[in-house]
C-alpha cells in the first residue's frame, strides 16, 4: 500500500458516517455542530490528514485552536497520522498564528510580553498592582474591540502604546491586532488570502470579534473553511467571544454544509442525562440530540461536606477508593491506608475542576499532606518554559552569541525538571526556527515561549491527578471528574464585578460535567473561606435542575468540636 493510501486508511478507521461526511467535505464553507464528546475534534485532525493524504500541501492547512494544550494534542495526533510530512500543517492558537504572520510578512525584530511585563509597565503609570491589573483587562478589551476607549483611560492608553512602541515591544492582543490592520488596510490583502487554502477552527463558539475579522481575511476566495463547536460550551463572553458569530456562519459564508454529530462517544449515558439535563434549562439555544454511545454508568456523587476542607478530604477520599487503598494521609485521619508510593498509577484519569484559582489552595494542601501526586494547570503552570525563557533572557541581556544561546536554550531542554511535555514543545519551537540566522531564531523562539508561558499548559502524561477550573477544562477529558465548589455564589459565579449571565454560568457547569468519562462528582461546603471571608453557603441552584434518578447524595456531617473548642464557645 502506498503511504498515501494507507493515511487515506487511518483516517476514516472508526469513524461513523456522518464525522467521515465532514472529513470529505473538504471544498466550500462546513459548519460542523455538535455536542461535547462527540468527536469534534478528533474529526478536525482526520480531516487534516486527509487533506494532506490527498497532495494538499501541507504548509497550505491551517488548524486554529484556543489553548496551547489543544495545539499540542492535536500535532501529536497529526505526527502519529502523517509523521515528519505533518510538520508544516500550521497549527496553533489565534496568538501564535499572529505572530507567525507578523515575523514572516511584517516585521522582525520585536518582542512579545506576557501579562507579568504588561502589569508591571502598567504599574509605572498607573502608580499601583490593582490599578494596573484593571488597566490591563482594560486595554486588553479596548484592543479586542469589545469596549470604545474612554477619557479616564486615554492618556495611560496612550503612554503604555508609546512604551511598547518605543522598546518595539507586543503585548498578546497586538498579536491579533496588528496583523488585522495590515490585511483590512488591504495593501496585501490578497497574498494574506493565498497563504492558506484551507482552513479548520475548533471551540468556534468562543471565537471573539478581532479572532473573527482576522479569520475572515484568511479565507481564500474558494471559502475552504471549517469551523467546529457546540453553542452551548461558549464560556467566553465575558472576553468577547460572541456566539452569534457561530450563528451566523452559515449566513457569511455561504453555499456550505453543515454536519451535526449525534453520537457522544465519551461519557456514559447518566453523566450526559444529567448534563442534558442541566443545559435544557438555557433558553437561548439550538437544541441538539446527543445519544451516549457507552455504558449506563453510576450515578453522578453531589457530596455536601462542613468546609473547604472538609470537601477537599472528601476529594481525596474518593479517589483513595478509586485507586484502591488510602493514603499517608488515610493513615493520619485514621483510615485504613496503603502509600501512594506503591500505587500503580492512574491518577491522570482523575482531574479536580473548579470555578475560581482562589479555591485551589484549600485542594492543594490537602492533596499535599495526602500524598496524592498532583499538578496545577495555570497559576504556577509552565515553570519549565519560564525558566528556559529566563534563561535566554538573561544570555540575550548579557549580549551573548544568538547561536550559542540557542544551542544552550537546546540543552538546557533535557534538564530533568523540564517536563516531557514542555520539552516537546521547546523542541518543536526551535526546530521551527532552524532555518533562521541565529539572531532572528533567537527572537522568534523567545517570543513563542512567552505564549507558551502563558499558563494553559500541563503534562498529560504525568502520572499526576490534575487541578484546574472550569475554563481551563475544556476540550479536555477524564475518566474521573470531580467539580469543586457547585455552591451558589461560585456557581453560578455572583462575586465578581458585574452582572451574572446566568447561561454563560450554566454552559460553565455543563462543560465541566461533560469532561467526565466514568463517573462524575460534584462537591459543595455549607462553610467557606475564600477571598479572606468565612461565609454559609448553600447549593448551587443547578443541582436542581438535574434529575433526582441521576443523583446520589451524601452528606460529611459538621465536625465533632473537641471539648477544648466546646468549652472555648461558652465564654
Ligand atoms: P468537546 O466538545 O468536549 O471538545 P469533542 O466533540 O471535540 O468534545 P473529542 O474530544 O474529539 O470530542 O472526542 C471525544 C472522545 O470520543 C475521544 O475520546 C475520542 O477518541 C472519542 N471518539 C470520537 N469519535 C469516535 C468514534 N467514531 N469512535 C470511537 N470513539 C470516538
Ligand atoms: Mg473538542
Amino acid at each position: 500500500m502506498s503511504a498515501e493510501n494507507r493515511v487515506i486508511s487511518q483516517v476514516f478507521e472508526g469513524l461513523n458516517e456522518e464525522q467521515q461526511r465532514a472529513v470529505v467535505t473538504t471544498e466550500g464553507p462546513l459548519l460542523v455542530v455538535a455536542g461535547p464528546g462527540t468527536g469534534k475534534t478528533l474529526t478536525i485532525v482526520r480531516r487534516l490528514a486527509y487533506l494532506v493524504g490527498r497532495g494538499v500541501p501541507p504548509e497550505r492547512i491551517l488548524a486554529v485552536t484556543f489553548t496551547n494544550r489543544a495545539a499540542r494534542e492535536m500535532r501529536e495526533r497529526t505526527d502519529t497520522l502523517l509523521g515528519s510530512r505533518g510538520g508544516k500543517v500550521f497549527i496553533g492558537t489565534f496568538h501564535l498564528l499572529g505572530l507567525r504572520i507578523i515575523m514572516e510578512s511584517l516585521q522582525r525584530g520585536f518582542s512579545v510580553i506576557d501579562r507579568e511585563r504588561q502589569t508591571d509597565i502598567l504599574k509605572g503609570l498607573t502608580g499601583g498592582a490593582k490599578k494596573a491589573d484593571l488597566m490591563a483587562e482594560r486595554i486588553s478589551r479596548i484592543k479586542g474591540f469589545i469596549e470604545e476607549i474612554d477619557e479616564e483611560t486615554r492618556d495611560v492608553f496612550e503612554a503604555y502604546e508609546n512604551t511598547l512602541r518605543n522598546d518595539h515591544l507586543y503585548d498578546f492582543d497586538d498579536l491579533i491586532r496588528v496583523p488585522l490592520a495590515a490585511m483590512e488596510d488591504g495593501t496585501d490583502a490578497e497574498s494574506f488570502k493565498r497563504t492558506f487554502s484551507y482552513i479548520m477552527v475548533d471551540e468556534y463558539q468562543d471565537i471573539n470579534l478581532a479572532q473573527y475579522r482576522l479569520l475572515r481575511c484568511l479565507v481564500s476566495d474558494e471559502g475552504n473553511i471549517c469551523a467546529v463547536g457546540d453553542p452551548d460550551q461558549a464560556i467566553y463572553a465575558f472576553r468577547g467571544a460572541d456566539v452569534g458569530n457561530f450563528l451566523n456562519f452559515e449566513k457569511d459564508f455561504p453555499g456550505g454544509l453543515k454536519v451535526t454529530l449525534r453520537q457522544n462517544y465519551r461519557s456514559s449515558k447518566v453523566i450526559l442525562g444529567a448534563s442534558s439535563d442541566l443545559i435544557g434549562h438555557n433558553t437561548r439555544r439550538m437544541d441538539k440530540e446527543l445519544e451516549a454511545v457507552g455504558s449506563k454508568g453510576a450515578r453522578i456523587t453531589v457530596i455536601s461536606a462542613p468546609d473547604e476542607k472538609a470537601e477537599a478530604e472528601a476529594i481525596v477520599r474518593e479517589i483513595e477508593a478509586r485507586v484502591g487503598g488510602t493514603s499517608h494521609y488515610g493513615l493520619l485521619t485514621g483510615a485504613p491506608g496503603m502509600d501512594f508510593a506503591d500505587c500503580p498509577g492512574g491518577f491522570r484519569d482523575f482531574a479536580v475542576i473548579y470555578r475560581t484559582n482562589a479555591q485551589a489552595k484549600a485542594l492543594e494542601e490537602v492533596l499535599h499532606r495526602s500524598g496524592i501526586p498532583f499538578q496545577v494547570v495555570g497559576g504556577k503552570g509552565a515553570a519549565g518554559i519560564r525558566m528556559i525563557a529566563d534563561h535566554v533572557r538573561r544570555h540575550i541581556e548579557e549580549g551573548q552569541d544568538a547561536a550559542d544561546v540557542l544551542g544552550a536554550a537546546e540543552c538546557l531542554c533535557g534538564e530533568p525538571s523540564i517536563s516531557e511535555d514542555d520539552r516537546a514543545s521547546l523542541y518543536q519551537i526551535i526546530s521551527a526556527y532552524r532555518s533562521l540566522p541565529p539572531h532572528e531564531a533567537l527572537t522568534g523562539v523567545m517570543n513563542e515561549l512567552s505564549l507558551l508561558s502563558s499558563g494553559d499548559s500541563f503534562d498529560p502524561r504525568a502520572e499526576a491527578l490534575t487541578l484546574m477550573t472550569l475554563h481551563t477544562a475544556k476540550g479536555l477529558e477524564f475518566k474521573v471528574v470531580f467539580i469543586a465548589g457547585v455552591e451558589d455564589g461560585l456557581v453560578p459565579f455572583t462575586l465578581g464585578r458585574g452582572e451574572t449571565d446566568m447561561e454563560e454560568e450554566r454552559r460553565l457547569l455543563y462543560v465541566g460535567m461533560t469532561r467526565a468519562r466514568d463517573d462524575l462528582i460534584l462537591t459543595c461546603a455549607r462553610n467557606r473561606s475564600l477571598y479572606g471571608r468565612i461565609s454559609q453557603s448553600r447549593p448551587s441552584p443547578f443541582l436542581d435542575e438535574i434529575s433526582e434518578r441521576f443523583v446520589e447524595k451524601r452528606v460529611v456531617r459538621d465536625r465533632v468540636k473537641s471539648p477544648k473548642q466546646r468549652q472555648m464557645k461558652l465564654f
